[in-house]
């Protein structure tokens, strides 16, 4: 019998108010509370902050009657936190806690400034310690792999969320040479760890197959990231014979959104701190479970900086039908890309950096890739440089070729010419490429096209 996610007593004890009380959650209780928070929210936004007040005039948000109701009002993005960050405040300025800037990656505008209170962290630390309560216990020991020196920062609020379970948690921050992080792994006898996708993987590909001992005491893992690759799973899961569990999050969400239960069959939401909803990128349409499009949330609790109906950019899908934990709580689909993550090719098709990593990650010895693809005349160049494991030869390169040829969407552009192939570049240095949002970039040379 499978462990319920802990995601459902905790809902439960924060919808009824009553604090360790074990009862039945349901959907009604779940809807009936999220439409009321959501009014409260609307009310909340249009009372205190100018940018909401601009956005809700003229809407009847007294007549909003049910969840459906929401979709009458606009949707938020990334550009109107650039644009309005400090006019989305709900409070005073004294009483923001944390800012987080957040860079953009494109090539214009300015960054993202998200702002928290006291009240809106304590709501995050307090998620982190019930998700990560689906894999770890007290006792345990867990390296946290995430940048955590800054109080406020996910990796420090993570370690306090686990302390408070009795979990000894050990803050390392980003990896940057893996020897070393092994090496504390061993010192610290550690048996679980939270981190990024890639950088797991160049420790757990730190030995050649079979040699790497290090991190055999790792029973549980998190990784969190907008894309956590099979290929992945399968490659740490099979070295260190370890639970590899996908959480999925983003500043704006207050850091955490969703977290996998003992089935690994979908990430279980925080469905009374955030309403999610799934829409049709281009008419804004909500879709029926099942249906992939773009996932937009809005913040049911959060004080300092509301978000209403805003739009992630990440594509994801809600699972019908129950998860085998027997939760009521709905289930998403890993995000694997976001809508302008995906490349049009010239013969048809799309190329994304999900595919890639399916293909790439599955290579023994590939510990990260950059991809770049574009044309200032003629075909498409696909450009790919690796960082490989230090005891990866170079038979390594021609398994790549081979993986990514393997690819549908390339091989048929390739064959019909619209497509060709840069020979791979490859990085030995030992020191990790610093983690970034993994996208496929425009090649040298051309002029981006509008979905970068
Ligand atoms: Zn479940």
């Amino acid at each position: 019998m499978l462990t319920k996610t802990p995601l459902d007593p905790w809902i439960y004890s924060k919808i009824s108010g009553r604090v360790g009380m074990a009862g039945r959650l349901t959907r009604m209780m779940i809807e009936s509370y999220q439409l009321h928070q959501l009014k409260a929210t609307l009310a909340l936004a249009a009372e205190k902050s100018p940018f909401y007040r601009r956005l809700l005039a003229g809407l009847a948000l007294d007549k909003i009657g049910s969840l459906k109701d929401l979709r009458n009002i606009p949707f938020t993005t990334a550009a109107d936190i650039k644009a309005n960050s400090m006019g989305m405040l709900c409070v005073s300025q004294s009483e923001i806690n944390r800012v987080v800037t957040l860079s953009s990656t494109g090539t214009t505008g300015r960054p993202k400034r998200v702002f928290f209170t006291t009240t809106d962290q304590e709501l995050t630390r307090d998620f982190f310690r019930c998700g990560m309560s689906t894999l770890v216990q007290p006792g345990d020991r867990v390296l946290i792999l995430l940048p955590g020196e800054v109080p406020g920062s996910v990796g420090h609020l993570l370690a306090e969320g686990l302390q408070r379970m009795g979990v000894h948690a050990v803050p390392h921050g980003i990896v940057q040479d893996a020897r070393k992080t092994l090496e504390v792994m061993e010192r610290e006898g550690i048996n679980a760890l939270v981190g990024i996708p890639t950088q797991v993987l160049a420790l757990a590909r730190f030995g050649p197959p079979g040699q790497n001992n290090y991190g055999l005491n790792v029973k549980n893992m998190l990784l969190s990231t907008d894309n956590l690759p099979r290929a992945i799973i399968a490659a740490i899961e099979k070295a260190w014979k370890c639970r590899v569990y996908n959480h999925y999050g983003m500043t704006e969400m207050g850091l955490g959104g969703g977290i996998e239960c003992r089935a690994r069959t979908g990430l279980h939401l925080r469905e009374a701190d955030l309403y999610f909803e799934i829409i049709n990128p281009d008419s804004g349409e909500n879709l029926p479970d099942g249906e992939e499009g773009e996932l937009v949330f809005t913040t049911l609790t959060r004080q300092g900086m509301p978000l209403i109906r805003y739009r992630t950019g990440d594509l994801a899908s809600f699972i019908p039908g129950p998860c085998p934990c027997g939760t009521v709580l709905k289930r998403l689909t890993r995000v694997r890309d976001r809508i302008r993550g995906r490349v049009p090719l010239g013969g048809g098709g799309y190329l994304s950096m999900s595919m890639l990593d399916e293909a790439l990650f599955a290579v023994d010895g590939v510990i990260n890739f950059k991809a770049a693809i574009g044309a200032a005349l003629g075909p498409d160049r696909l450009s790919i440089e690796v960082q490989l494991a230090h005891w990866a030869g170079r038979e390594v390169l021609d398994l790549i070729s081979k993986s990514i040829l393997s690819i549908s969407v390339i091989v048929k552009n390739v064959h019909q010419g619209y497509l060709t192939l840069a020979p791979i570049q490859v990085d030995r240095s030992a020191a990790l490429w610093p983690p970034a949002k993994r996208y496929i970039q425009a090649g040298d040379g051309c002029v981006p096209r509008t979905h970068f």
